[in-house]
């Protein structure tokens, strides 16, 4: 583990973490970064401010596809693409997307390669993702700066 994330509640074979600031988020992005594998569905979940993207910007520089500073929401935007060396990230946020046909207009199947990586915010608001995803992150609330974040893997 990067210096400062803590390793409590660390115990294999648990996959929960404690951070304390957005720094040691990121640190924990970068590391879970290396557990995920090209060709796969991710699912970010969290109550909004969580830290979804806190995490995204340290899993795009785990794959060396941005700097963190260079990672923003993709809200607005509903789609972010970071590109590495080996795989490219597809950041999507579906806070606003409510109705199949509105994810439809997304193409979200034609961003799927083995070269790349889908991370997704509010994903788990269709069914098709809360079944498809090959990992989940799920990201709580524990007091003001402190995130409990549980890192799932499809058995
Ligand atoms: P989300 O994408 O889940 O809505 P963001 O990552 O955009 O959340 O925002 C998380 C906010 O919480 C940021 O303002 C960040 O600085 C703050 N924050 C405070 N402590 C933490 C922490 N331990 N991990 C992640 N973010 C944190
Ligand atoms: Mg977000």
């Amino acid at each position: 583990m990067a210096q400062g994330v803590s390793q409590r509640n660390m115990t294999p074979p648990s996959n929960q973490f404690q951070t304390h600031s957005s720094e040691e988020t990121t640190d924990l992005g970068r590391q879970l970064a290396a557990e995920l594998k090209p060709g796969s569905v991710v699912l970010l979940r969290g109550d909004l401010g969580a830290g979804k993207t806190t995490l995204v910007k340290g899993i795009a520089e785990g794959f060396s596809a941005a700097e963190a500073e260079a990672v923003t929401s993709p809200t607005f935007t509903l789609i972010h693409e970071y590109s590495g060396p080996e795989v490219t990230l597809y950041h999507i946020d579906l806070y606003r997307i409510d109705t199949q046909r509105e994810l439809d207009t997304l193409a979200l199947d034609d961003l799927m390669e083995p070269n790349t990586i889908l991370l997704i915010e509010w994903g788990e608001k269709f069914e098709r993702f809360a079944k498809e995803r090959d990992f989940e992150i799920a990201i709580e609330h524990h007091g003001a700066d402190e995130r409990q974040i549980t890192f799932l893997r499809k058995t």
